[in-house]
């Protein structure tokens, strides 16, 4: 994908803030445990590279992925932590994650035996974290009949395996209620328990564990949202850390005009000027992540805050302007502004959803700029 870098958009990361976040939770971390870095999905929108390098400095051990890609683009650029690739791998895919020495979660005990013969052929071990589906429903063994036949698996196949982790997710985490995020560790204890000779690593905890239940965390700390200066659970349980925010998310107005009542803007004409308005353009749209779901949310324009009006296009949207403004004058759309501020959290209320899809949304179109 090209990335604009000439429309006057771009996502300004604070690599400072990721610093700050990573080094605030190691202080946290018991002498057992380690944190590893989340950094999937482009880190969360915020760049897999300079964030990894980021965490890295701050004492992240190790980094966590979605994507085998993922963890080969953290190899390419020279780190040598460990990382965790933390979706489903397929068997073919093995070779090339022992060769770059990527971790495998696995949560079906087929993986093994359709695996094997291509690492045997290889001359290679595969490191493996057995996945606990204890409730998430998503991927693992679910039951500790199903852990016990992963586990013969594993142990009759030494030269090909190395079973240097197992763990959970936990899906209610970030709630007040607790009584699921229960039930969720009962289940693990009793999956758990079958487990004789434990791994290096035994790990549960996402962002929202490790501020929140210290009880379930196990000895790697998987985080994520908070490295990225943003409370878990929204609004709902207040954060015990002083995070910041990384993310500012700034664009300019590139056009602006005068228009008159009964005027409209934009696609399906769902906008009509009830008065003679001033209106701005702002270069960035839903192909770079800024849903049309975001009509009617506001921007921030000399810390005045300015409604988006009629459709969110592909590339540009429109918002009404309180009296004109120069071109060029700066927009943001997610941060500070003259003493105002538009968090990721109002934006997710606006559009309907969180934080994380927010920022992870915004595509390589929206250049990064870190500073
Ligand atoms: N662990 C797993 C298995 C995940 O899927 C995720 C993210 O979705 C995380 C940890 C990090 O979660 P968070 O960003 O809430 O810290």
């Amino acid at each position: 994908m090209v990335t604009g870098r000439h429309r006057g958009t771009k996502a300004v990361i604070d690599l400072g803030a990721i610093y700050h976040n990573v080094k605030e939770e190691s202080e946290h971390l018991t002498s057992q445990q380690e944190l590893f870095a989340v950094v999937k999905a482009n880190a969360y929108g915020h760049g897999l590279i300079p964030v990894a390098q980021a965490a890295s400095q701050a004492g992240a051990a190790g980094f966590c992925v979605a994507l085998i890609d993922e963890g080969l683009a953290l190899r390419q650029a020279g780190f040598t932590q460990p990382i965790l690739i933390l979706g489903v791998n397929s068997p073919l895919e093995a070779v090339l994650m022992a060769q770059n020495d990527l971790a495998a979660a696995v949560g079906d005990v087929a993986f093994f035996e359709q695996a094997a013969p291509f690492l045997k052929q290889a001359g290679l071990k595969l490191k493996i974290h057995l996945a606990l589906d204890t409730g998430m429903g998503r991927i693992g063994f679910r039951t500790a009949e199903e852990l016990t036949a992963a586990l013969a698996a594993v142990n009759q196949l030494p030269e090909q395996f190395d079973f240097e982790g197992i763990f959970t997710h936990f899906a209610t985490a970030d709630t007040a209620d607790q009584s699921y995020l229960k039930k969720q560790t009962v289940a693990l204890e009793q999956m758990l328990a079958v487990v004789k000779k434990r791994p290096r690593y035994v790990h549960f905890a996402n962002t929202a564990a490790a501020f929140w239940h210290p009880q379930y965390q196990g000895n790697i700390i998987r985080y994520g949202i908070g490295m990225y200066g943003l409370n878990p659970s929204g609004t709902e349980l207040k954060e015990p850390r002083n995070l910041q925010p990384a993310l500012e998310l700034v664009s300019q107005l590139v056009a602006v005009k005068q228009i008159k009542a009964g005027d409209s803007v934009g696609y399906g004409q769902t906008y009509t000027a009830q008065n003679n308005e001033w209106v701005g353009t702002v270069p960035l749209g839903y192909a770079d992540g800024w849903s049309r779901r975001m009509q009617g949310f506001s921007v921030l324009v000399d810390g005045k805050y300015c409604e988006i009006i009629g459709r969110v296009c592909m590339d540009q949207f429109m918002v009404r302007l309180p009296q004109r403004f120069e071109l060029g004058t700066k927009v943001t759309l997610i941060g500070k502004n003259n003493g105002q501020v538009i968090t990721a959290q109002k934006a997710a209320e606006h559009a309907g959803t969180i934080h994380y899809e927010i920022l992870s949304a915004l595509t390589e179109r929206v250049e990064r700029q870190y500073v």
